[in-house]
């Protein structure tokens, strides 16, 4: 491989986005070639200080609603018309807008779904892990649904549903405000075998009913659910199992507390 080859490479290289074979193949070449090496080396840099250094703000939620538009409908007019020389499935892969301000300009870039999660993902055990440290667990502590939910009125712009799950073994310990993705949200506190777990709610963008399988950050497990118009990210260092299904069982839409078992029969 001739350094020219090399050089064109070595973003993807960087990324890990290269084949096996391919970035064997670079490897080898950057041990015996050092200007290809201080090439990479000044490129890892550059990329070390744009993710520490550059200022990320937030996107108004005007510009926000626009660019999802703008993605929805060209998703739909490249599904209704569709031309040789675009790909509808760049715009359907794209399924979450980010946009960034760099000096002064807008930026708009599309970032795969995956990786939209995984930033909600760490700040929800960010703030699982907060609310341990702190000990700031509850603004409200109390394990009456009755007095956790009227709690939230005015708090929030939006009403989250808040059931005691005592009966199945995961009793509200109470709930507190916290602060993810921009937004106040709901967390709710509750308890199963002495393992807290932390769900955070608030108003879902689309009608989805879903409990992802439970990821692994930072030693937690964290499991992402929609349903009854609610998103919920549950954190806690409790089994994946059992959190999946509490998930379950907060995201039903109706979050009801499942009924006692038949009482046992006496002899
Ligand atoms: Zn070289």
């Amino acid at each position: 491989m001739e350094c020219r080859d090399v050089l064109g490479r070595l973003s993807p290289f960087l990324d890990d986005e290269l084949d096996p074979v391919a970035s064997r193949e670079i490897s080898r070449h950057l041990e015996s070639c050092s200007s290809c090496a201080a090439a990479l080396e000044r490129q890892r840099k550059l990329g070390e200080s744009l993710r520490r250094d550059l200022e990320y703000h937030r996107a108004p939620d005007l510009l926000r609603a626009r660019v999802m538009r703008d993605v929805g409908a060209a998703v739909h007019r490249e599904s209704t018309h569709p031309r040789r020389t675009t790909w509808p499935w760049r715009w359907a892969s794209a399924a979450a807008a980010v946009i960034m301000v760099v000096g002064g300009t807008w930026w708009i870039t599309t970032i795969p779904l995956e990786r939209a999660d995984a930033v909600v993902a760490r700040e929800a055990v960010s703030g699982h892990v907060r609310s341990l440290m702190a000990d700031h667990l509850t603004d409200v502590t109390s394990t009456d649904q009755h007095t956790v939910k009227p709690w939230f009125a005015g708090k929030l712009d939006f009403s989250p549903p808040v059931t005691d799950f005592a009966d199945a073994g995961y009793p509200l310990v109470g709930g507190r405000l916290d602060y993810l993705q921009g937004h106040s949200v709901a967390a709710l506190v509750y308890l199963h075998r002495k393992h807290t777990i932390n769900v955070f709610v608030w108003p879902a963008t689309n009608a989805h009913t879903a409990v992802t399988p439970a990821r692994t950050q930072q030693g937690f497990h964290v499991i992402h659910a929609a349903g009854g118009g609610m998103t919920f990210w549950l954190v806690s260092d409790l089994n994946a199992e059992e959190l999946a299904a509490f998930a379950r069982m907060v995201s039903a839409p109706s979050a009801t507390p499942p009924s006692p078992g038949p009482a046992p029969s006496l002899p």
